[in-house]
């Protein structure tokens, strides 16, 4: 164990909740669209309604994408797993229950890993179960009045609840982000957390280090890894304010508000016998047998980290480089296609880091909207490594490319004139005529003064207006003097 990482005194213990949305076209348990933004309740079939006599039929889809989720976690599926009614009341919810898994989840332990500056961290699942959403209670635009939209209601989600095995909110954000790019690896996810696709619950509590478990409060709801960071930040500060003013932490759900960057309290903590939970009886056990966890295992694709340790293993990168390589399925084959194209991975991984990251960033965008292709970028790398152009050089036609002024390397490289000087008669020429110009630096550079050179070399590049080739400009002056 790793000496624990200090608050004011206090170790911060944090445990997720994330509701992934399945990206399966129809409901968990009837056969209306998921589409996200139709009009209200146009997307609410009489199931979703809970008209009396209706009845619940299981989505094979959603069960798949449970299995595959399993499968890439290390998990046990069940090979019998039960449905649950969870009773509460609200207006969103008009069967006055939500169907979810309780004692008997789909999915039974299993482990992620990620790194936090450089170091792995690993953090235990306790389990993600099947369930259903709920619909949404709309409070603008009504006159005062509150609209409810049940085209929500029955969308699947897979909920995946962590150990509380974290100890800080960067811990936290990287575990999201990395259970993120899980599921929209394996296809189960779109990930698109402006829409909801993608949300977390963080249960946060404080602990003097050595003392028992602290009580958490659980922050409802955290739609964005920033304000997720905010948010348990702020929580950990606040409970340890009340500590130390003497007051004690009271089990609580509370809300994330990003303008004022606080938490606040909405309800005290419901605790699970508060939810009267029993087996939905409209719904048999889910039975999952061997073989059709085979035919999904069969299907899986290679997993971020498997490939992540192939990239070190295969193209020699480190490990920060080929965990950014593998961010997303399209950025990891983006990279490999121009690691093989360029031969020079390391070199690709760096632009891709920076220059193109960069750009994307800025934009808010991922690797599918980057306007240079992989070859295109291989062929520019080339034209370092071949000595075509300096890397200030590359740069420019980067951003030319980028600016769609041109799409060919070559031509632009042309077009802007920044060939590095090749021809090395006309790099001799400038070079005796820098050396006959500076009699002073060849005279001070014989009596054994480095710095001398260094001016020459500054002289000759000057000369050659930037496009001489500086290891050969160095090589060459280096030939005169000697
Ligand atoms: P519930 O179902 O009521 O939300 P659980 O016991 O299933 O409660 O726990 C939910 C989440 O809270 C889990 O991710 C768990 O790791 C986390 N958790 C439990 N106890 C603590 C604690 N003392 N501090 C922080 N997180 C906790
Ligand atoms: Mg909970």
């Amino acid at each position: 164990m790793t000496k624990p990482q200090l608050t004011r005194g206090y170790e911060v213990v944090i445990g997720l909740e994330t509701h992934a949305q399945l990206s399966t076209l129809s409901k968990i348990f009837s056969g209306s669209s998921t589409a996200f933004g139709a009009a209200p309740n146009t997307q609410a079939s009489p199931v979703d309604l809970a008209l009396p006599g209706t009845l619940p039929v299981m989505n094979i889809g959603a069960v798949e994408r449970a299995i595959r989720f399993g499968l890439a976690v290390g998990s046990t599926i069940a090979p019998l797993s039960i449905f649950a009614r969870k009773n509460y009341f609200y207006p969103d919810l008009p069967k006055g229950y939500q169907i979810s898994q309780y004692e008997t989840p789909v999915v039974q332990g299993g482990r992620v890993e990620f790194l936090v500056d450089t170091v792995t961290h690993s953090v235990n699942l306790t389990r993600a179960h099947l369930e259903e959403d709920a619909g949404k209670s709309l409070h603008e635009d009504y006159q005062g009045q509150t609209g409810i939209d049940l085209n929500r209601a029955g969308t699947p989600l897979l909920e995946i609840v962590t150990e509380p095995d974290m100890r800080s909110s960067a811990e936290a954000v990287e575990y999201a982000k990395t259970l993120h790019r899980l599921v929209t690896w394996i296809g189960i996810c779109d990930g698109n957390m402006q829409e909801g696709s993608f949300r977390c619950d963080a249960n946060v509590s404080v602990r003097r280090p050595g003392a028992p478990f602290g009580t958490r409060r659980e922050i409802k709801n955290l739609n964005s890894f920033k304000f997720m960071q905010q948010a348990i930040d702020f929580e950990v500060q606040w409970q340890i304010d009340l500590i130390e003013d003497g007051g004690t932490v009271q089990q609580a759900t509370v809300l994330f508000d990003p303008d004022s960057g606080e938490t606040r309290a909405m309800r005290s903590k419901e605790d699970a016998h508060d939810y009267r939970y029993f087996p939905d009886p409209d719904l048999p056990p889910l039975a999952i047998a061997a073989d059709w966890i085979d035919r999904v295992r069969a299907d899986m694709p290679e997993l971020p980290a498997a490939m992540a340790a192939r990239f070190q293993a295969d193209y020699a990168l480190p490990p920060i480089d080929a965990a950014l390589m593998t961010q997303s399925k399209q950025f990891a084959a983006y990279f490999e296609a121009a690691a093989k194209t360029s031969g020079s991975p390391k070199l690709v991984a760096n632009w891709l880091m920076g220059e193109v990251s960069r750009r994307l960033n800025a934009q808010g965008a991922g690797i599918e909207a980057c306007p240079v292709d992989a070859g295109t970028l291989a062929l520019l790398i080339g034209r370092i490594t071949d000595g075509t152009v300096s890397n200030n050089g590359a740069r420019q036609v980067f951003d030319a490319l980028w600016a769609a002024e041109g799409s060919d390397v070559d031509v632009l490289i042309e077009a802007k004139g920044l060939k590095q000087m090749s021809d090395s008669g006309e790099l001799e020429r400038l070079i005796d005529a820098v050396l006959a110009a500076n009699p002073k630096s060849v005279e001070e550079f014989r009596a054994g003064k480095e710095k001398a050179f260094n001016a020459l070399v500054g002289q000759a590049m000057k000369a050659t207006r930037g496009k001489g080739n500086p290891t050969e400009v160095n090589e060459m002056l280096r030939r005169k003097l000697a």
